[in-house]
């Protein structure tokens, strides 16, 4: 039985664990692996290597660190594959998805690699007469990263590499379904040349996220997880004096209008509904269908479902794996329940899908409903599964409605061919990620990723520009060398000459 457990100050944790939790592999419902769950004092032990790492890190020359971050991204790239596999073995997503996810990964570091270039300051010479003015990021010290288990790899490569980059500690806390790929991101790392205790990773639940919220050594949290979870991490951790960004889930919708090339629009809704089991926190949940594109748009999504090859994801050929865990599975099963008893059509019913892998894997085939409306469980609910509803409205105005009026804003996209429609649907949408024409607009590493409302507490985005502002304060510094024309006593309000 494969043991995971803690990395503090560049190593493996040595010390005993009271408690631990399964890690499955979804794919054959086995038990792969124990994961060590941090108590209390595990968690300090990791914030005093953080902390002490940071006294030297902080001043780490811009080069030293860009040097880390090149190192570790040639690393990555060279192992991407092992990466992929890791993921695929714990999440259950196939591993051409799983490749994707560490191909995104990459990206983010890469935009870590240019931190020389993002940490630069302003520089106001003479702002007063012979005075100037210039501003320096400094990092915030030791902060924490707790991520979800959909993106496993993605997701923590989304904040520690910038976080590093700009001179901070970091420990991770990554989710307790899929916990190995953390501990692989910290191997590449020290290999990388990161100084010890720059990252650690302490695995857990509650007790641990909960320690990291109330450590006063712990400066800032950046969070992924679902909106209950990212409410109460904001709520908490803020009220502990920290800076905090928690990003949580979604419910996305895509509006086809009747203009859409609807053939496109099915390949689109397919692709992003069925990706990753639905697992995705940019998943298409919702197709808005605009009168009179239904009918059309709803048979040609069935095709394409009943040609998808669901199975073990290191099975060459498949398209869409297991769900994580048989718990989560149980809980996107009941919404296939509840959608027949609140009266949606069920029209193509994912438990009877032909499934290529072990008759105990997590399975649910795709699962579509038609005719869902906004009162029910499954269109209020975040299923996280393969679970794909059609909403049909009349006119553009009442999707908009629908989307606008959902409590979620993370991302959404309309497919249509007119410019017009599309410019006014980004104008007016109440989301912070549209695609036009593209299902998952997840935005490149130099932008940044973040969701509007329940989506997202705090006000910094994730990665890009908005995470390298997150990981550092600014200090302004006015200075001026003395010469006679400085003298004399004044105690009026600085002003500028
Ligand atoms: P989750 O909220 O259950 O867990 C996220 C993290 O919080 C994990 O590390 C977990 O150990 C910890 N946690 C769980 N319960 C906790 C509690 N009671 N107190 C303190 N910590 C707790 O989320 P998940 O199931 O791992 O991930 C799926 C969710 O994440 C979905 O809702 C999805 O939409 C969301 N997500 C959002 C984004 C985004 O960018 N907005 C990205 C990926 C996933």
């Amino acid at each position: 039985m494969n043991t995971i457990t803690h990395w503090i100050g560049g190593k493996p944790w040595q010390g005993g664990s009271a408690r631990s939790g399964d890690v499955y592999d979804p794919a054959t419902g086995q038990v792969a692996g124990r994961v060590d769950f941090a108590d209390q004092s595990t968690v300090d032990e990791a914030v005093v290597a953080a902390r002490e790492a940071f006294t030297s890190w902080r001043d780490a020359s811009l080069a030293q660190r860009s040097n880390v971050m090149f190192a570790f991204r040639e690393l990555l790239n060279a192992r991407k594959g092992d990466l992929a596999a890791i993921v695929t073995a714990e999440h259950g997503k196939v591993l051409s998805d799983a490749a994707g996810e560490v191909q995104r990964a990459l990206e983010a570091v890469e935009f870590a690699c240019g931190i020389p270039h993002l940490l630069k300051g302003g520089f106001s010479e003479n702002a007063s007469t012979r005075v100037d003015v210039y501003s320096i990021q400094q990092p915030l010290g030791v902060v924490g990263v707790i991520s979800p288990f959909n993106f496993p790899a993605m997701v923590p490569l989304w904040f520690v590499p910038n976080a590093i980059a700009c001179g901070n500690a970091v420990v991770l806390k990554p989710s307790e379904k899929d916990p190995s790929a953390a501990n692989f991101i910290a191997e590449l790392f020290a290999e990388a040349g990161l100084p010890d205790g720059v990252l650690n990773v302490v695995h857990g639940d509650k007790v641990a996220v909960d320690r990291l919220l109330e450590h006063p050594d712990v400066k800032a949290v950046s969070f992924v997880g679902s909106t209950p979870i990212a409410r109460y991490v904001y709520e908490t951790g803020t009220r502990h004096g920290k800076r905090v960004q928690a990003l949580g889930g979604a419910k996305n919708h895509m509006v086809v209008l009747p203009d859409a090339d609807l053939d496109l629009a099915a390949d689109a809704a397919v692709s992003a509904g069925f990706g990753s089991a639905g697992e995705r926190c940019m998943a298409i949940s919702v197709v808005v269908a605009v009168d009179p594109v239904g009918d059309e748009l709803v048979s040609k999504i069935v095709d394409r479902i009943r040609g998808l090859h669901v199975g073990d994801g290191r099975r060459p050929g498949c398209e869409m794996g297991p769900l994580v865990t048989g718990a989560h599975r149980d809980r996107v099963l009941s919404y296939v329940d509840s959608g027949q008893v609140e009266g949606a059509s069920l029209v193509v019913d994912g438990r009877q899908h032909a499934i290529d892998g072990a008759a105990e894997g997590f399975w649910l085939g795709p699962t579509l409903f038609d005719h869902v409306g906004t009162d029910m469980a499954i269109y209020r609910d975040e299923i996280f599964g393969p679970v794909l509803s059609v909403l049909r409205v009349a006119t553009y105005d009442d999707a908009l409605d629908v989307v606008n009026a959902n409590p979620y804003g993370n991302g959404t996209a309309i497919f249509t061919n007119d410019g017009g429609a599309a410019r006014r649907f980004q104008n007016e949408v109440e989301v912070g990620m549209v695609g036009v024409n593209v299902p998952i607009p997840v935005p490149v590493a130099y932008y940044s990723f973040g969701g509007w409302k329940d989506s997202l507490f705090g006000d910094s985005h994730a990665y890009g520009p908005e995470g390298v502002h997150f990981f550092t304060r600014t200090k302004v510094v006015t200075g001026r060398w003395l010469d006679p024309s400085h003298g004399g006593v004044n105690l009026g309000f600085p002003q500028n000459t």
